[in-house]
């Protein structure tokens, strides 16, 4: 190819990094300045230009500009600055990218299937440029983070996961393949926003979006064979559960919402009890929100303690309760619960409110999933430290401002007792001459590791006791030093060796199973993790 096509091309593309040789070699000459900046100093003086925006949308512009200028560099970024960059390729600001998804909107980015395509579906996934591929994120764009639905502009959704695949779990950029399924939505002001990018209709609904689906499902598995990992992400909740049933016996699907929430919490739980003492089956469990986060950690919890203590699952439930909107989930109301909540539907008066349900069930863990801020109230957290030396208390609704509280909430209210962790991040707080690190229960600890061992295995079916093996592997890699500040979840900067431990637990359960095709299994999973994981460093062209 010619100098001038290589310079624009993001996946050869290293700038100013071409050497002197390859400036020759390829056709160069002229066509860059004369000084040379290796990936390093490019880092850097990127870096300095980021930090420079006052907007955290326009970091995120920059990023996504950088991501289709040079590829390399853009991973070397995140992968060097994760903490840093994590919130602004994923949330909280592409949650506002998404919003504004139409006008910031320059080049396509991931495929876009709509009704439209209906019939067409396989010839689609023929346009794309890339054969190989192993993960696609889909969205259908209706339960974007806590902003509900924004349709087509959901695209920001899997686009920032499938970055993080690559980041944090070193799935190959050119294996990762975005997708928005486009049915119409149901957000009136992006139906009449004349920049709106997706279809001016209606959501479809039933068999006619059933029918888009099945369409989609049967032609991934055609064109890309059984072992391309599906992550469902962000579809509401009436249609998530669903999906996942539906193709969880002849697809390799998995729901980062339901599924990944669940294991990243169990997690906490179980790196908790170093603090809290006891087992899980030792405590109880109260959920505010009983949607795709709330049920889904909830029968997580109720799978590990019947492993652990080979109760029943349906005994083991019964530690565990839910509030939804309507109150406590309760027998009287079983006929008229989603059948996502019917297993929860325990023997109890009916109890209206969260700080009556404190009360009565007397709970040791408290985990808010409701998307409702500031619900774990000063009566709330006091009457969980009443009844609690160390109460757990988990605010995951994001973004920050629907967290149930704060972290200083939580442990000043506790009188600096409870042992928090939340979905959107908090700084450290000093409470009486002491500080307390929050943690952060983010996805992205598990579900880059987590596909990384399913691919690395070549495994055809999601298992329950692989989201356990991931919580294990995660929970495993909290140090002492962490625990001592209060911490249930390791820091973000060894992310690429939590990966790697988790996927190597992951696919050493697949193996157990029977359900890993890769063979024979290697030896040391977790050094065949890290020899499979993308590295963004420059290569050489000569
Ligand atoms: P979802 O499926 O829509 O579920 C929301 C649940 O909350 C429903 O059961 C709903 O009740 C209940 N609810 C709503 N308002 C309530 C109120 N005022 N009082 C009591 N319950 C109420 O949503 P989701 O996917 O589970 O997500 C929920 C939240 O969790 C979001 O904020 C999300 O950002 C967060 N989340 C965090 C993490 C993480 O920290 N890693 C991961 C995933 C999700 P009804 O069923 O009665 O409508
Ligand atoms: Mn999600």
């Amino acid at each position: 190819a010619s100098g001038y096509s290589l310079l624009r091309d993001p996946i050869y593309n290293k700038g100013l990094a071409f050497s002197e040789k390859e400036r020759d070699a390829h056709y160069l000459r002229g066509l860059l300045p004369p000084a040379l900046l290796d990936q390093e100093l490019q880092e850097r003086r990127m870096m300095h230009n980021l930090r420079n925006y006052e907007v955290p949308l326009h970091r995120y512009i920059a990023m996504m500009d950088l991501q289709e200028r040079n590829e390399r560099l853009f991973y070397k970024l995140l992968i060097d600055n994760v903490e840093e960059l994590l919130p602004v390729v994923y949330t909280p600001t592409v949650g506002e990218a998404c919003q504004k998804y139409g006008s910031i909107y320059r080049r396509p980015q991931g495929l876009f299937i709509s009704l439209k395509e209906k019939g067409k579906i396989l010839e689609v996934l023929k346009n794309w440029p890339e054969r190989n591929i192993q993960v696609i994120v889909v969205t259908d764009g209706e339960r974007i983070l806590g902003l509900g639905d924004l349709g087509c502009q959901g695209m920001g959704i899997p686009v920032g996961k499938l970055s993080l695949y690559t980041a944090l779990g070193g799935i190959r950029p050119s294996a990762c393949l975005p997708i928005t399924i486009d049915v119409g939505t149901n957000n009136e002001q992006l139906l009449n926003d004349e920049f709106y990018i997706g279809l001016r209709q209606k959501r479809a609904r039933g068999q006619e979006y059933m029918e888009l689906l099945d369409e989609f499902m049967y032609a991934v598995k055609k064109n890309y064979g059984e072992k391309v990992l599906i992550q469902f992400e962000d579809f509401a909740n009436h249609n998530a559960f669903e999906l996942l049933s539906r193709y969880s016996s002849s697809h390799l699907v998995f729901n980062d919402d339901i599924q990944g929430t669940a294991s990243v919490v169990v997690a906490g739980l179980l790196a908790a009890l170093k603090l809290v003492g006891g087992t899980l089956a030792d405590h109880t469990f109260l959920f505010l929100g009983a949607g795709e986060a709330g049920t889904g950690i909830a029968e997580l919890i109720a799978l590990e303690i019947s492993k652990q203590t080979g109760a029943p699952i349906e005994e083991t439930r019964k530690k565990i309760w839910l509030v939804d909107s309507k109150g406590l989930i309760v027998q009287s109301r079983f006929e008229s619960l989603q059948h996502f909540k019917k297993p929860w539907a325990h023997d109890h008066e009916s109890i209206k409110d969260l700080y009556g349900a404190v009360q009565a069930i007397k709970p040791t863990v408290l985990i808010g999933t409701s998307g409702v801020g500031k619900t774990f109230t000063k009566e709330v957290v006091e009457a969980m430290a009443s009844f609690n030396e160390k109460p757990l208390i988990l605010a995951l609704s994001n973004p920050t401002s629907q967290s149930e509280c704060t972290a200083e909430e939580a442990y000043t209210w506790s009188q600096g007792r409870a042992i928090f962790a939340s979905g959107s991040p908090f700084d450290p707080v000093e409470y009486d001459g002491k500080v307390f690190v929050p943690g952060q229960a983010n996805n992205a600890y598990i579900f880059p590791g987590f596909g990384l061992g399913l691919i690395m295995s070549g495994t055809i079916r999601v298992h329950d006791d692989m989201l356990l093996a991931a919580s294990e592997a995660l929970a495993a890699q909290v140090s002492q030093e962490n625990y001592d500040k209060g911490l249930i979840y390791p820091p973000f900067t060894n992310i690429r060796k939590i990966s790697a431990n988790i996927a190597a637990k992951v696919a050493a359960k697949a193996y157990e199973l029977g359900l890993a095709s890769r063979l024979p299994r290697p030896k040391d999973l977790v050094k065949f993790a890290e020899s499979c994981m993308y590295s963004p460093r420059y290569r050489s062209y000569l």
